[in-house]
């Protein structure tokens, strides 16, 4: 019997838990690929600017300054710094645009 066949003899609420066992395999799969990301960017980071457990935040925006290739920032930001000014917001630690862009 072909794939085809047994998927027009499954009853729709088969049908239905059997895409939804899949969706949540699928999500499970891409929250571990995203924690893998996370992983190799925040050792990434750390290795570029030598200092280590930051608290790191990764943004969107394209960054060529980073070794992510996306901007970054440090949630306890000014280690080298304590002084300078951001107005509250955080800077990408390789390009030092602010995370809110308008
Ligand atoms: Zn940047």
């Amino acid at each position: 019997m072909s794939i085809k066949d047994e998927f027009e003899l499954e009853t729709d609420s088969e049908k239905i838990e059997r895409l939804r066992k899949r969706a949540q395999k699928l999500r499970e799969e891409l929250s571990s690929l995203e924690d893998t990301i996370e992983a190799l960017q925040q050792k990434l980071v750390e290795e570029t600017i030598k200092v280590p457990d930051c608290d790191l935040l990764f943004g969107t925006w394209d960054c060529p300054d980073s070794p992510t290739g996306k901007c970054v920032y440090d949630l306890n930001q000014d280690h080298e710094n304590p002084d300078h000014d951001t107005m509250g917001e955080d800077e990408c630690l390789f390009c030092g645009e602010p995370e809110e862009r308008k």
